[in-house]
């Protein structure tokens, strides 16, 4: 029996309220967020500024929301639609009638990580013989390979990257196959710096080893040939290279599609058969799945059907411009700041940057840029890089560039005078002993209280500046975790995620 007293809590109201209260309230939750449009945001969201765009998008979401992907025989329509965006992505990244990659093939994922989960499954799938297969890949490479890996149980073989280029050496990557690698891949390019990795050397050796090689242009795959037709030099990544086997490109990233879409290109059917899962031996309809979810909102895929079909060849390459025109300003605002300096020479759509000997502390950079209303994404240090700061620059950048500059100078000014900031006696003390298998409840509640993260008002407050489950300034919490080993860091991430998501009974 259901006490029906206790029916009402957290989302779910006694009668259910208004339409216009429902949404009011997603609106004032929505106020408290980093804001997505207004071009002073550098991660996560991905803005063309184009006029009208969202509410096209929105539209076409809400004429497919409720059609499910689950079975494209009911649903044609969603089948026609991914087959067009398949055949939009093979094109940007040189395959299809008239290319060297004729036959590329493709399936409609649901962001980034999905694509590489599934690029690494088929390649497992396609070698059922290998007790134990291993992928290749460069330290610079998206953590999603990582948590392929670990998802699959595939191991990973990590190859460092040039702490100048930001590049693997091809025979380094050659040298780490070997007979149970089933993947290599490499990246066009990376997330952390935006660089491009040597597609056509790595390539070429993974097609000598007769081994798969997977290029990751999630995050570029829809800029890179846009930024070469205005005249960059963006060496060849694509199906046009002998030896890549698949490609994965989101759209929700530069695509400008609302979130929920990548597209992951095989060179041929043959290439993409193991990335299938099918099963008929249950009593229930049978099941035929490309991709890891089965029900699927054609939401999303319509919104970006319709995106692609209305920005078009010419709208993508004006927002390439605009957003190359973006970064180089950007990077000269950069160079321009004694105590900064680039990490690698803009290629993409990446301005990386990390502080020269006696430069500012950048975590209390990132502070004082979020206190100017720009928000940039800090880098922990990693095997001999230094911590950094990302943008991800998008078109929507284009007119606020200018007042970047001055921001800058006056936020490491700032930065400067406030100095780095220094872990608390306790704090520190517990970080330098910590190994992850010694964290206790208590041990993450107390770093937890430290650190401002994860407090309940009411809680104990001492008198700490928290008002809310975040502390305005991020500095400390960047500063222990950068203290902390990868390992370390991954299990305090998770034990302080852990804290935030807790039922709102
Ligand atoms: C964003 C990104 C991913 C992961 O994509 P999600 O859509 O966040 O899952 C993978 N690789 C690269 C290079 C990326 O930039």
């Amino acid at each position: 029996m259901i006490d029906e007293s206790r029916v009402e809590g957290g989302a779910l109201s006694r009668d259910g309220v208004a339409a216009e209260v429902a949404l009011a309230e997603v609106r004032a939750l929505r106020a408290g967020d980093r804001p997505t449009h207004g071009g002073r945001l550098f991660a996560y969201v991905y803005d063309p500024a184009v006029p009208g765009l969202d509410d096209l998008a929105a539209a076409a979401h809400r004429e497919s929301a409720h059609v499910n992907g689950l079975d494209p025989t009911a649903f044609p329509s969603l089948l026609a639609m991914e087959n067009a965006l398949v055949a939009a992505a093979g094109r940007v990244l040189g395959g299809g009638p008239g290319t060297t990659a004729p036959d590329v093939v493709g399936s409609v994922t649901s962001g980034g990580t999905e694509s590489l989960i599934l690029a690494v499954k088929a390649a497992r799938d396609a070698h059922p013989e290998l007790t134990a297969p291993r992928i290749v890949v460069p330290a610079s490479a998206h953590a999603a390979f990582a948590k392929a890996a670990h998802y699959l149980r595939v191991a990973l073989d990590v190859v460092p990257v040039s702490p100048d280029t930001l590049r693997p050496d091809p025979a380094a990557m050659a040298a780490a196959i070997r007979p149970e690698t089933v993947l290599v891949a490499c990246s066009a390019p990376s997330y952390a710096h935006g660089v491009v990795d040597p597609v056509a050397e790595i390539a070429a050796a993974a097609a000598d080893a007769g081994v798969r090689c997977h290029v990751d242009a999630c995050f570029g795959g829809w800029t890179l040939p846009y930024l070469r037709r205005l005249g960059a030099p963006v060496p060849a990544f694509d199906f046009a290279v002998p030896g890549v086997t698949s490609i994965s490109v989101d759209l929700h990233k530069y695509a400008y599609a609302p979130k929920g879409v990548s597209v992951l290109l095989h060179r041929d059917a043959a290439l993409r058969a193991p990335q299938y899962f099918a099963y008929a031996d249950w009593p229930g309809y049978t099941m035929i799945n490309p991709v890891i979810a089965s029900t699927r909102s054609g939401g999303p895929i319509a919104a970006a059907y319709a995106t692609l079909r209305h920005l078009g060849d010419s709208g993508y390459l004006a927002l390439a411009e605009r957003t190359r025109d973006a970064v180089a300003g950007l990077a000269a605002a950069v160079r321009g700041v004694d105590g900064l300096r680039l990490m690698a020479e803009p290629e993409s759509t990446v301005v990386c940057f990390t502080a020269t000997e006696g430069g500012p502390d950048l975590f209390v950079l990132v502070d004082e840029l979020t206190a100017r209303g720009w928000h940039t994404q800090p880098q922990l240090s990693y095997a001999g890089l230094p911590a950094s700061v990302h943008l991800t620059v998008t078109a929507a950048v284009a007119p606020r560039v200018a007042e970047f500059g001055p921001d800058l100078v006056d936020a490491v000014a700032a930065a400067r005078a406030a100095g780095p900031v220094r872990l608390p006696g306790e704090l520190a003390a517990l970080a330098g002993a910590l190994t992850p298998d010694a964290l206790t409840p208590e041990l993450v509640a107390g770093l937890a209280a430290g650190l401002g993260l994860g407090a309940e008002p009411a809680a104990g407050e001492d008198g700490g500046s928290t008002a809310g489950p975040l502390p305005e300034r991020m500095a400390l919490v960047n500063t222990l975790l950068d203290a902390a080993p990868p390992a370390l860091r991954e299990r305090l991430l998770v034990e302080f995620v852990g804290l935030l998501q807790r039922p709102s009974w």
